[in-house]
């Protein structure tokens, strides 16, 4: 018996109304929702998500970028379960890298044509606002074309610990040192159950949110992230979507949602990633439904693979995100999945859309029309280990 006093029929037509009212741009409850996530049929769906893409982006571009993610530290005290990056402090295997290697492997990084950095460390207990103060200015007086998209909301709530300022305070130094914009890393699950057994000593949620709030109030954007797959339920993962449009409907803020996968190896809480291939695209199809206030949604290669990556883009995604000219922190936890420019851009366009090179703010840099004027140039592509690209220096 399926839902309401029509039985299957009766629930089949709310479906079918919910979706044709979304692919509209209408606005649908998080009740609906879960309906349609859990019950709509694959192709229904992801036709309705393509509908809202279709109109939003007419050119039929959907877009990459090129950056690196430099991690600073591996020592972080705040010790999430799903992490197999960090290490606790005094831990043999802690490191920290200096300002000049930072900058160094920024400067590798322009050589390559990226155009955003995104750093990312654990809490360094030791580590206060001067010193993202001196890296952020370093890094910017050397190379001021990067846009620095990087830290988050934890980072924000560690730093003004650490320092004893407030949240606030912490977000306008970064922002005056040279940080454009946020990632949005550390939102893994929102909803409070799930986080609370994944991330229990991270801040709760709706503390993550209002950090967010704050910095888009001062002028800093921000992405947001899903981290699906580590045992939360349905209706749990709609309520991290509702969490999220609720406070995009008061700031504008968020640029982006991205949702990817956990991945489970070297980490405390194992397991496996309770998400499917299947669940993975239907919910990036219903939150392309959900959210009639973000206006980009990037579909994960690193963690799905690069059909699915592929994939997302017929169920509303419009990017499918970076190169990675460097990550560590999901490949340590099992991410094998890597790919370069020229991939990404024939990932693209064999999905039937225009491949466009993109900026943070998402301004196409370079559209790729012409499959005999694509780049080539193979060292613009992945490397998992801090210290990839190792040709860059000698040439
Ligand atoms: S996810 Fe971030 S905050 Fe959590 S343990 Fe890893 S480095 Fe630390």
């Amino acid at each position: 018996m399926g839902r309401g006093d029509g039985g299957a029929g009766g629930e089949a037509r709310e479906i079918r109304e919910i979706l044709e009212r979304a692919a509209e741009g209408g606005r649908i409850s998080p009740e609906e929702a879960l309906l349609i996530y859990t019950r709509a049929p694959l192709h229904a769906l992801g036709g309705a998500a393509d509908t809202v893409r279709r109109r939003r982006y007419p050119d039929g571009i959907a877009t990459y970028i090129i950056d690196r993610n430099i991690n600073y530290t591996n020592v972080c005290v705040t010790a999430c379960r799903f992490c197999a990056f960090f290490r606790a402090p005094k831990h043999e295997e802690g490191w920290v890298r200096d300002v000049d290697d930072l900058v160094t492997k920024c400067g590798e990084a322009v050589e390559l044509g990226a155009t955003q950095i995104m750093l990312q460390g654990g809490h360094h207990p030791e580590f206060g606002i001067e010193w993202y103060e001196q890296t952020f200015s370093a890094i910017k007086a050397a190379y001021p074309q990067l846009t620095l998209h990087s830290l988050g909301a934890s980072e924000v709530m560690h730093i003004s610990r650490t320092s004893g300022i407030t949240v606030e305070q912490a977000i306008v130094r970064l922002r005056d040192a040279g940080l454009d914009s946020f990632a949005g890393a550390g939102a893994e699950i929102l909803t409070e159950r799930p986080r609370r057994a994944i991330a229990p000593l991270k801040e709760p949620g709706h503390v993550w949110l209002s950090v967010m709030e704050t910095a888009h109030r001062l002028g800093v954007e921000s992405t947001v992230t899903f981290m699906m797959g580590t045992g939360e339920t349905n209706a749990e993962r709609i309520e991290h979507l509702r969490m999220i449009r609720e406070v995009q409907d008061r700031t504008g803020g968020f640029r982006s949602f991205i949702p990817w996968t956990y991945q489970p190896e070297n980490n405390h809480l194992g397991g496996r990633t309770q998400a499917t291939t299947l669940e993975y695209l239907r919910l990036v199809a219903v939150a392309r439904l959900f959210f009639d206030n973000i206006a980009h949604l990037q579909g994960s290669w690193l963690t799905t693979g690069k059909e699915v990556g592929q994939l997302t883009l017929h169920m509303g995604a419009d990017d499918l995100g970076s190169v990675m000219l460097e990550e560590n922190v999901v490949s340590a936890a099992g991410a094998r999945h890597r790919t370069n420019r020229s991939e990404l851009i024939s990932l693209i366009r064999t999905a039937g859309r225009i491949p466009a090179q993109r900026d943070t703010l998402y301004r196409h840099l370079v559209v790729h029309r012409d499959p005999t004027l694509d780049p080539v140039d193979d060292r613009v592509a992945s490397h998992f280990s801090s210290t990839a690209l190792p040709l860059v220096s000698t040439t």
